[in-house]
């Protein structure tokens, strides 16, 4: 009989769990239903009085490594943290989000544990035995692990189960003791890039991409990349969407030419880019070739602004596709925008 542990922890706040912890909490519950087992939940965090709120309220057991110490993410605390929350729950699956957080401890918890990890987890299923899938080269082969050894570890990619929803019922949580090691790490604050700055936003609901099309001649005669540059981070502003790239565009950026400053090939979206995971995705002067379009494996519903009516979007790869001026279009959408927020 499988017991299983979700390995949860709060966010910079220190008052709510994370968005990847509460989809980790759902795949816990659908994996307990399935085995018909017990659900152990485990949260690190600083305080945990108002955060069983947001967890179910009957059936699992929650358990918590809490204090000052575990209110900051540190590898020496962390660790010591989830081995305490494995060792109390003696779990033999542990699930936990792909957050920085953890995935910098699990697997050295799970060595502790004298088990084994696998990551970028996307779906758990169970029968006979448990079915852990993940992708292979650049999300191409998508392949079925399973594993005698306990305690099996699985890291969950973000965006791959819908977060949990809280009850209403809050259930009393035990505190686990944690021996504390000793740490050399003091955790004097987080510097982070002003939101307007980091353009890539895992969370968000939007991919919003670019293509090279922003910096090419216009019907005028000319090119518009100033203008181009204010229409993009205006939209990225009203939405916090995420931006994605074209190659095309972001190869622009080589030489010392930065063409567009705020793109870089992390925003490249692709065979040779990433393969994010969104629930919609808005293409702008972008062809939509294939090298480009299988980054957009995982975007849920998919649409693209083009001048050309015979680009790749239109043959097949988008649900829905604009012919029109993306210029035009993402200023008309950037003021409605403003419009409702005023
Ligand atoms: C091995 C290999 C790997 C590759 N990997 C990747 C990858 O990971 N990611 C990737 O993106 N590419 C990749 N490519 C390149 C890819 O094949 C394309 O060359 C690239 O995606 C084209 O970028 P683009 O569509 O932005 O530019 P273009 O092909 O130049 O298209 C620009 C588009 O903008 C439109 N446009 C212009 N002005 C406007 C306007 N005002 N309004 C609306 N539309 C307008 C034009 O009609 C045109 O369709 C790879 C290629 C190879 C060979």
């Amino acid at each position: 009989m499988e017991t299983i542990l979700v390995l949860t922890h709060a966010d910079e706040t220190g008052s709510a769990l994370t968005k990847a912890s509460l989809e980790a909490i759902t795949a816990g519950q659908q994996l307990t239903g399935r085995l018909n087992a017990q659900l152990t939940i485990g949260i690190v965090c600083g305080d945990p009085t108002h955060l069983s709120k947001s967890l179910p309220s009957a059936g699992p057991r929650l358990l918590a490594a809490s204090g000052e110490a575990f209110a900051q993410p540190r590898y020496a605390t962390d660790a010591a943290a989830c081995e305490a929350l494995c060792r109390a729950a003696a779990a033999t699956i542990i699930l936990a989000p792909s957050s920085s957080r953890f995935a910098r401890v699990a697997a050295g918890v799970a060595h502790r544990l004298g088990g084994v990890i696998d990551t970028h987890i996307t779906a758990i299923n169970a029968a006979d035995t448990i079915q852990a899938s993940r992708w292979f080269y650049r999300q191409r082969i998508e392949a079925v692990l399973t594993r005698a050894t306990r305690p099996w570890f699985l890291l969950l990619d973000a965006g791959t189960h819908a977060p949990f929803e809280g009850a209403s019922n809050p259930t009393p949580i035990e505190e686990v003791k944690v021996e504390l090691p000793a740490t050399r790490t003091t955790v004097t604050g987080i510097r982070a890039p002003k939101q307007d700055e980091q353009t890539i936003r895992p969370d968000a609901n939007l991919l919003f991409v670019t293509g090279a099309g922003w910096t090419k001649k216009q019907p005028d005669g000319q090119t518009h990349v100033a203008e181009a540059s204010d229409l993009i981070l205006g939209f990225l502003r009203q939405t916090s969407a995420s931006l994605g790239s074209s190659k095309s565009l972001v190869d622009q950026g080589g030489e010392g030419n930065s063409v567009l400053p705020f793109l870089t090939h992390l925003n490249q979206i692709g065979q040779t880019g990433a393969t994010p995971r969104h629930s919609k995705g808005l293409s702008t002067c972008c062809h939509g070739e294939e090298p480009h379009v299988v980054g957009w494996r995982f975007i849920a519903d998919r649409r693209a602004i083009s001048l050309d009516a015979n680009c790749g979007w239109t043959r097949g790869k988008a649900d829905v596709v604009y012919i029109a001026d993306a210029f035009q279009v993402v200023a008309k959408l950037n003021n409605l925008l403003a419009a409702k927020k005023a």
